[in-house]
């Protein structure tokens, strides 16, 4: 049987280092409504989805449904072909029957106009069960993806999941079955956890064959169980350079394993980037692109190195689209790298004809 909905490109090639990630990825236009801890049997020792979101209201009527649908129709760029609409920030499937279907009955109408493609929701690995698949089997739902944090069991104790790492198999099992698009997020940098058990839970995540994976490095928010934790002295958040480090790696094991990723770090938003809301962890609004910027440096560093004979002046040449991810955050590349190897003059160039992934050294 076909998937349920082809939403994401991949390749059939098996991909270098840097391929998939200069892939354009078809990003479907998403319509998020958020239902902050709704459905949640637990307060995971990390959450606080109310400081992140800002939003702290009941779940949606229908009424409200609509509203927001026909608001976010509205700034649709021609260029996004697929329109999913995704319930964030509680457990879905945590929510009573009556509940569930109070979420998406309003929805059903805008998918038959053609309006929206699909719905997509997060919830977590135990909640996933032949009975609520079967309630929800008849709705038009493309994609689930669990909070799956972690493939250790101690770890998860750690953060209050108060699921296991086998609950995770079970679920992926059984979403398989009714062949939905499965998406996995993992954390770093939970209590408890370090870069050995983060990546052997990676590894775990890729035996399970996902169809796209999240990474949210762990932040201390506050109101959090985690922030009385941090105040206390008694949880130590991951300094970024070793986050962005530990995220390079996970992304490039996923992606030699043709393993999207679409996500590292939570998205910036005006809560995130208030520092009463963030007390402390790797934050930046551009983590994502810190990783990449890390994963050009090392392919234009490997190359440099290479050089038989190195001279006065290095010319690097990138995709245009990639020009940013080579220089790093402030230029920040281009200076590590004439340090390294005593560079005098570096160029940086573009060159719209080489593949999306490839650094040229002159
Ligand atoms: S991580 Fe998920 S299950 Fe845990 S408290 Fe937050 S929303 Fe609820």
């Amino acid at each position: 049987m076909a998937k349920k909905a082809a939403i994401f490109t991949r390749s059939s090639s098996s991909p270098s280092h840097t391929t998939e990630l200069m892939k354009p990825f078809l990003k479907p236009f998403i319509i998020p409504i958020f239902i902050p801890h709704s459905g949640c049997p637990h307060q995971c020792i990390f959450c606080n989805q109310r400081a992140i979101t800002g939003i702290s209201g009941a779940i949606p009527s229908a009424n409200e449904i609509h509203c927001l649908v026909d608001k976010f129709l509205g700034y649709k760029r021609k260029n996004r072909d697929r329109t999913e609409l995704s319930f964030y920030g509680g457990n879905f499937l945590g929510l009573a029957p009556d509940r569930i279907q109070s979420l998406l009955d309003p929805v059903v109408p805008f998918v038959k106009s053609k309006k929206i493609d699909g719905i997509r929701f997060s919830t977590r690995p135990d909640t996933i069960d032949k009975d609520r698949l079967n309630q929800i089997h008849a709705y038009p739902i493309s994609t689930i993806e669990l909070g799956v944090q972690s493939m250790d069991n101690r770890v998860l104790k750690q953060a209050h999941r108060g699921h296991t790492a086998e609950d995770t198999v079970q679920a992926v099992t059984l979403l398989k079955e009714k062949n939905y698009q499965i998406g996995l997020q993992m954390m770093t940098g939970l209590p408890g956890d370090n870069d050995a058990l983060c990546l052997a839970s990676a590894r775990q995540i890729i035996a399970l064959k996902p169809d796209f994976v999240r990474i949210y490095p762990t932040l201390v928010i506050a109101g959090s169980p985690l922030a009385d934790l941090y105040q206390k002295n008694k949880y130590l958040p991951q300094p970024i350079d070793e986050c962005v480090a530990l995220l390079k790696r996970l992304y490039l094991l996923f992606q030699e394993n043709r393993i999207d990723v679409i996500r590292m770090g939570l998205q910036a938003s005006d809560e995130l980037d208030d520092p009463s809301t963030v007390l402390a962890g790797p934050y930046h609004p551009a983590l994502g692109h810190m990783v990449f910027s890390k994963i050009f440096l090392d392919a234009a560093a490997k190359k440099i190195r290479k050089k038989t004979s190195p001279n006065d002046t290095v010319t690097i040449t990138v995709h245009p689209r990639n020009l940013s991810r080579m220089q790093g955050l402030n230029k920040k590349n281009i200076v590590a790298l004439k340090q390294l190897f005593d560079i005098r003059n570096l160029d940086l160039t573009t060159d719209a004809t080489l593949e999306s992934d490839d650094v040229v050294v002159n």
